[in-house]
């Protein structure tokens, strides 16, 4: 892509709007404008990143068997109806109406939707278990809403349903989400811990909230010093092996959010204890037959009789990533990209827009680097080197090639590491190969 024809709004100025870095940067960096309170257009570069996000998240999801699918936003209020919730949600449910008065609603969530489709369509243990998910925007009337995208009213988030002959089968699949959750936030260069979370009046300790440890996160978390140093899941991953023994591993320390912190073991942990701010991005949860019960989503089992399925949900904040990676992830100058999600590998400064020479070097250079398949930005813009410094920094882009007629004269290029900060001077062919290796 050509800087000169992208639509890449950057500010110079931090908007005052804007209370965390996270949405300061996004503003900056042209990847959002606020439509209305928590709701967001998301620009060209923007929505990129948050496309690569959305694509991490669905390789992982097929990693483990989990089946892609797309629900509605709008759904019938009669449905949550059924579940008691249309009366239990409260106020930050988005309540409509169609054209003949009929009660409808933007989606918080989908657990009543998919067990509907579920119940019209299993009969028999024999289908079971099945895993499905779809990536939808949801809205819901925050009472406060700020902080850019992490906590917006429309969001989009991944949420992943489970369905199991009984208690013990749903283990197995919430753990399969558990070891999932730990890869995608690898991949994202995060670092989340998974805490234990309020499983409400079915209790049990089959619910666990993500988190990545941030000044700016709305929790207050306490955890055990070894999760910043535990060694995180490796790429491969049996799903159909017993992941009981890797949960274990990542669960046999302390670690609670605000509502779950236990006084007399952090007394016990002593040095050991870290507290922290953090960003909840991800919660999964095993509720048994929470809904199917209410809903009446049944099937035969082998023995004959009848059984209602248990269940699970599971969330990722794929909006909300965004927000979360950039807080983990920038310097005083800007956001830096981690490789897996940046909306372009290589950012190309043209030093000298108007150059004949310069502008052929650079043209040679950014057609080598797509023929390649690399995604490359090129600033051909016709404005002071400075501000393209500024702004290639501020986008973040991991690799910056710096091409300008001095180094041109004898075909050498700058190449510059965004988060580390390091140059060197290279031939063009070498800076082409490293890109492309
Ligand atoms: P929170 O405690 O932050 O309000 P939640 O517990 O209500 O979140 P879940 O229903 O568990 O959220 O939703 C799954 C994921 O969706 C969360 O882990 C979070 O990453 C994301 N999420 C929830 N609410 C918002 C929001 N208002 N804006 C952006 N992302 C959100
Ligand atoms: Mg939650």
């Amino acid at each position: 892509m050509r800087l000169s024809r992208y639509f890449l709004p950057t500010l110079k100025e931090n908007p005052s709007e804007a209370q965390i870095v996270s949405h300061r940067l996004m503003l900056r960096a042209g990847m959002v404008r606020q439509s209305s309170a928590g709701i967001y257009s998301w620009l060209p570069m923007g929505h990129k990143v948050l496309m690569n996000i959305q694509r991490v998240v669905e390789e992982e999801q097929a990693a483990m068997g989990c089946q892609q699918m797309l629900m509605p936003t709008i759904q019938l209020a009669d449905l949550w109806r059924e579940s008691g919730r249309y009366d239990a949600y409260g106020p930050e449910m988005l309540r409509i109406q169609d054209r003949h008065g009929r009660d409808m609603l933007y989606g918080p969530t989908n657990e009543e939707q998919i067990t509907e489709i579920f119940r019209d369509a299993a009969k028999s243990y024999k289908e079971l278990p099945k895993m499905l998910y779809h990536i939808q925007w949801k809205f819901r009337d925050e009472v406060r809403p700020r902080f850019g995208v992490m906590r917006g009213r429309e969001f989009l988030m991944k949420d992943a349903y489970s369905f199991d002959i009984d208690d013990a089968a749903g283990r197995v699949s919430y753990n399969k989400f558990f070891v999932n959750y730990l890869r995608i936030y690898d991949r994202l260069g995060l670092k989340a811990i998974p805490m234990k979370a309020d499983t409400g009046p079915i209790g049990g300790d089959m619910s666990h909230e993500f988190l990545i440890l941030a000044d700016t996160g709305e929790s207050e978390i306490a955890c055990h010093r070894d999760y910043i140093s535990m060694d995180w899941v490796g790429t491969d991953v049996d799903y159909d092996s017993d992941l009981q023994p890797m949960v274990d591993t990542f669960t046999s320390k302390y670690a609670a959010t605000d509502e779950m912190r236990d006084p007399e073991q952090e007394a016990a942990l002593g040095d050991d204890l870290i507290t922290a701010r953090g960003i909840e991005v991800g919660h999964i949860f095993h509720f048994g037959t929470n809904y199917s019960e209410p809903l009446g989503a049944k099937v035969t089992t082998a023995e004959g009789g009848e059984a209602t399925v248990s269940m699970g949900s599971y969330g990722v904040g794929v909006s909300r990533l965004v927000g979360a990676v950039i807080e983990a992830s920038h310097d005083d100058d800007g956001i830096i990209w981690p490789e897996s999600i940046a909306p372009f590998k290589v950012g190309l400064i043209n030093l000298k827009t108007g150059d004949e020479a310069c502008d052929a070097a650079c043209d040679g250079i950014y057609n080598d680097l797509q023929t390649a398949g690399v995604e490359v930005l090129m600033d051909d813009r016709e404005i002071r080197a400075g501000g393209k410094f500024a702004d290639m920094d501020l986008i973040g882009l991991p690799w910056q090639i710096i091409a300008g007629p001095r180094g041109l004269k004898d075909g050498m290029v700058e190449l510059k590491n965004r988060a580390t900060g390091e140059r060197e001077d290279l031939s063009i062919e070498s800076a082409l190969s490293r890109m492309t290796a």
